[in-house]
């Protein structure tokens, strides 16, 4: 089995050809960035087979996470209900267990699923009786328009992200919202573990700084936000942590995103950002 696809040689995100090998990962796997957009992704990236092979394998028991995950899960989707102007359809990519949309639905939305799968889509659509979309969703015929779209860290894991970007903000209704969770490649237990492996610290039960098993591309606020910006959404909101107030002023929004990112914020991040 080929492991790796051939060289990227220019930024998928932004096109800029000036990108640089930034780090190697202990496994071999080479992190690249860019000099224009800065975002960062591991180049080559695993072949096709290897990604199907890998997710094959990938079993979620998230049995004892339950609680945590549906309380999470409940809290994206206020933060959705809080900027949407109508509580209409909602598109969930990469739909997992399906907590979303089964919450969604609990509240009134008309939820849709997606899976890449479409074996897991399937037993996905038995276990909840909502219908989901199967595949790579930029190569997906669809007619109808969403007023909200969630993709809960999905963004990392793809490989063509730009592609994923450019679709949703086809599907999306005009002013619509999309939800975004991702890791936080700036946060400051991500900078601690490049620390501990600069200086030859690290032990093999701290996490690597790059998730090279799974992730490809690795984002901090500042990429996302110009990826997104880019791509004809404007920023509502990028944070961390729970009990967001929305409402306040857009002074202490940039504080948080700047440099409290830095030093205080957990390993994942949330963006909420709408349809221009
Ligand atoms: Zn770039």
């Amino acid at each position: 089995m080929t492991k790796y696809d051939p060289l990227i040689k220019k930024c998928r995100l932004c096109n800029s050809v000036n990108i640089f090998k930034f780090h190697q990962a202990e496994n071999g796997s080479q992190i690249y960035k860019c000099s224009h957009c800065k975002v960062q992704f591991m180049n080559p990236q695993y072949s096709d087979e290897y990604l199907t092979d890998l997710y094959s394998s990938y079993i979620r028991d998230e049995t004892q996470l339950e609680e945590k995950l549906v309380k999470s899960h409940s809290y994206c989707l206020q933060l959705i209900q809080e900027c949407a102007f109508v509580k209409g359809k909602l598109l969930d990519i990469g739909s997992g267990n399906g907590y979303l949309i089964k919450i969604a639905k609990q509240r009134g939305w008309d939820p849709t699923g997606h899976e890449i799968n479409c074996d897991s889509a399937e037993t996905l659509h038995v276990k909840t009786g909502i219908r989901i979309l199967c595949g790579e969703i930029y190569n997906l015929n669809i007619e109808e328009r969403f007023d909200a779209i969630s993709m809960l860290h999905v963004i990392e894991h793809l490989k063509n992200p730009e592609k994923y970007i450019e679709k949703i903000f086809s599907v999306l209704n005009k002013k619509g919202v999309l939800f975004l969770a991702l890791p936080n490649i700036q946060s400051p237990s991500s900078l601690f573990k490049l620390i501990l492996e600069k200086t030859k610290l690290k032990t093999k039960n701290v996490a690597a700084y790059y998730d090279t098993g799974h992730h490809l591309w690795y984002f901090s606020p500042h990429t996302i936000r110009s990826f997104l910006e880019e791509n004809g959404f404007k920023i509502i909101r990028i944070y961390s942590g729970e009990n967001i107030n929305l409402n306040r002023n857009k002074f202490f929004n940039v504080i948080d995103e700047k440099i409290l990112s830095k030093v205080l914020w957990h390993s994942s991040m949330g963006v909420i950002a709408r349809k221009l």
